[in-house]
Order: structure tokens, then sequence, then C-alpha cells
């Protein structure tokens, strides 16, 4: 059986994809690589704000090769939007004075941080390239529950790092630079690739928390995965297909338990209604076993999301893949 299953998660996913750097204002960048983590950066007047910091310290050091040819002043401040292997643990390459984050990034990371770095590690080995740089699990140095605004200086105007509610993790942050209207939306918002809701809060995701995001009125949104949406009808195209994404599978999960069925049953009903929308997108066959999963559980009334560890990763994917 095990050599003919279908590869595990992301794990034959090994060729590199390309990556695009842009400028979308003056002073703010990102960094788009065909349905791989996004990155981005702002400018304030002698200091620049990074946003998400890559799998690895190598990884995070060739975005930042990238960032140098626009600027050089030094990173004063990271934020992380979630806590998320692949978008913590390169920290260490920014030699940043302040990691910010949502309380509950912190409580998270101290739960499960070294359990979702295995576990991440074995889904997606092309994104921990250079794994021997990373020096362990990175800790905010600043946490905020609601909101935390960076004023940039200089006529840059503000950064507003804000948590709208429980999403893709419990403690998801947006930044939002309200003069030039461009939002970073972390994994809340994917622009044609699939979600991941494996640690997820789907009603609470797909209702006020989105609805939050969306009443920001971005006119640019960098999502977490997927090309820069431009203008307001591609940022509500990118926010309809998240949210649909998540209704169609909680539509055909509740379906499926209430007709009898199992997470077997459910996986293969959620399968069969987002594959033709959705199935060519970056990541989607890999993710959707989990997100089934932590459907399954938060509607029988498990509120707090199971931890993932590279053990149980491989029982689910066998239990639903198999
Ligand atoms: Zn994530």
């Amino acid at each position: 059986m095990g050599e003919a299953a279908v590869p595990f998660a992301s794990s034959a996913d090994l060729a590199e994809k390309d990556e695009t750097f842009e400028v979308l204002a003056d002073g703010v960048y990102a960094l788009t690589a065909e349905g791989d983590p996004n990155v981005g950066a702002v400018e304030g007047e002698d200091f620049v704000v990074c946003f998400e910091a890559r799998a690895t310290p190598l990884m995070a050091s060739k975005w930042l090769e990238r960032l140098r040819e626009h600027t050089d002043k030094p990173v004063r401040f990271l934020v992380l939007s979630h806590y998320h292997a692949v978008r913590t643990l390169g920290a260490s390459a920014f030699g940043a004075e302040t990691v910010i984050a949502h309380e509950q990034t912190r409580r998270l990371i101290i739960e499960r941080g070294l359990a979702d770095w295995e576990s991440e590690a074995g889904r997606m080995p092309r994104l921990f390239n250079g794994a021997d740089t990373i020096p362990g699990l990175t800790w905010p140095t600043v946490t905020f529950s609601e909101e935390l605004t960076i004023e940039l200086g200089g006529g840059r105007g503000r950064l507003v790092l804000g948590h709208h509610g429980r999403g893709h993790t419990a403690g998801d942050i947006v930044a939002w630079l309200p003069e030039q209207r461009i939002l970073f939306a972390g994994d809340l918002v994917e622009a044609r690739a699939a979600l991941y809701t494996g640690d997820a809060f789907h009603r609470h995701w797909a209702g006020p928390t989105l609805s939050a995001v969306e009443a920001l009125g971005a006119e640019i949104l960098i999502g977490g995965r997927g090309d820069v949406a431009h203008g307001a009808d591609a940022v509500g195209a990118a926010i309809d297909q998240t949210r649909s994404f998540l209704h169609v599978l909680m539509r055909e999960v509740d379906e499926a338990a209430t007709h009898g069925g199992g997470l077997k049953e459910a996986y293969e009903a959620a399968h069969a209604a987002l594959e033709p929308r959705y199935g060519d997108w970056p990541i989607f066959e890999h993710c959707l076993p989990f997100n089934v999963s932590r459907y399954w559980d938060e509607r029988s009334g498990l509120d707090w999301p199971r931890v993932w560890t590279a053990e149980r990763d491989r029982e689910v994917w066998a239990e639903l893949k198999g």
C-alpha cells in the first residue's frame, strides 16, 4: 500500500516556484511565489516593518536580499500574522528589535510550537530549505489583543495591526495601511490558493472575522498565498473565494454527518463539492484531509483545535487518502 499511495501532503512538491517582487506603493513591498507563503514589508522614516518570516532563516535571507535592492533601513519590527512554522521560524534572519504577534499566537507557540514545526516540515519540506539554520522556536517580544498601531513617521502614515476575531487560527492579525488602502491579510484570505483550516474556527472565520476584514475596504490585498489582488473587485473576489470555500466545506461535512456518515464520507463529500472550483489551486489536495478533520471536531463541539503532530498527520492522511 505505502508505495502506491498518494504522496503525503506536499512532500512530493519539490519544484522551485517563481517569485514575484512588487512595489505596491512608495515603500510598500510584497513577494509572492505561485502559491507559496507570501511576505511583505513597509518602510517607515528610518526603519522597516517586515510582515511574516518564512520557514527558515535561509529562506528569509533570500527575501531580504530582494528587499535590500530597495531599502537599507534596519528592520525594527517583525510582525507574525499567526503561529504557523512556515511563517515564523525564519525570524532570526531579520535582526528585528521587536517581534510582534497576537497574544493567542504566543499561547499557541507555547502549547504546540514544537509539534507544529515537525508537522509542517514533514508536510512542506521544500519550504524548509536551510532547516539547519533555524535556531529554535520564534518568540514574540510584544503581543496585543485587539489593535496595535505603528507610526511610520516622515509623512508615511501609520500601519495598523488588527485582530478581527478567530479565523485561520485563534490569533490571526492583519496589517493595514489606511492611507494607501493596502492590506496584508495573512492566511485569513487566500487569492486563488486553497485554504488550510486545520487549526481554524470555521464558523467565526466565515462570519464575523471575514466581514470585519472586508469592511476595512482594501484596494490592494496581499493574502497568505497567491497573487496580490489589485483593485476593489479583485480584493472582493479573493474574500468571496475564501468565504465560499469555508461555506461549502461546512455544508458538505454537516450534511454528511446529518445523514449518518463518518469522517471519511464527510471528506469525500467535501472533496467532490470543492474540487471543481478549487482542485487546481495550490495545496488543495494537501490541505483538505486536515481541514475536514478539524471542522469535524469543531462541529462536534471541540472548541480548541487538537494539536497536529507528525504522527497524527500521517494517521489522518492514511484514513482519508489511503
Ligand atoms: Zn497558516
